[in-house]
């Protein structure tokens, strides 16, 4: 019968020699391939004690940013939940009261501010859609946990420290025309 393909082979029914049916040659030459691994530059790091560099447009962990004063920039207008193909942002917005000005920037704020780090695919249009400039991705990888609750970063992951700036210049600057 005429085979589909060129790629079928006949079976040899030879018989074993003596080295063959103790396995050794075979089991030696696969040591031998090991052996040869561990002389060779290693491909994987160590992390988190080593790194790889970072593409200067590399998009990770979020940040929500505060202004010059030290104040939340984000108004909860939503604008980055709706433009979210993830559906991973949600928000509770609040309003500012008196005596509430050097915390919050705008007359509205988001008392309740979370992704979901497991439905997010780092696409950055929640920084595209934002208008106030308050929400950047950043060169941060987003730490291992063992629980899906864990992945729900809130306000307490998200807002920049108030005492320790996060820089998000470096893709912002990015000349994608002369890269
Ligand atoms: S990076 Fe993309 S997927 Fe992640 S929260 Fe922003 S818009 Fe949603
Ligand atoms: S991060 Fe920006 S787009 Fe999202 S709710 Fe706040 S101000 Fe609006």
């Amino acid at each position: 019968m005429q085979s589909l393909t060129n790629r079928s082979k006949s079976v040899s029914n030879k018989k074993m020699s003596f080295a063959e049916k103790i396995y050794l040659p075979a089991v030696f030459g696969g040591m031998w391939i090991t052996l040869k691994h561990f002389f060779k530059k290693k491909n994987t790091v160590s992390y988190p004690e080593e790194t790889r560099p970072m593409s200067a447009i590399y998009r990770g962990q979020h940040v929500l940013k505060r202004d010059e004063q030290g104040r939340e920039r984000c108004t909860a207008c939503g604008l980055c939940a709706v433009s979210c193909p993830a559906e991973a942002i949600t928000m509770i917005a609040s309003e500012r009261t008196k005596g509430e000005e050097n915390l919050y920037r705008e007359e509205k704020y988001a008392s309740t501010y979370e992704i979901n780090m497991l439905r997010c695919i780092f696409c950055g249009l929640c920084e595209e859609a934002c208008p106030k400039e308050a929400i950047f991705l950043t060169d941060r990888i987003v730490d291992a946990h063992f629980g899906r609750d864990e992945f729900i970063f809130g306000k307490d992951k998200l807002v920049e420290p108030i005492d320790q700036s996060i820089d998000v210049s470096k893709r912002q600057i990015w000349d994608y025309q002369n890269k």
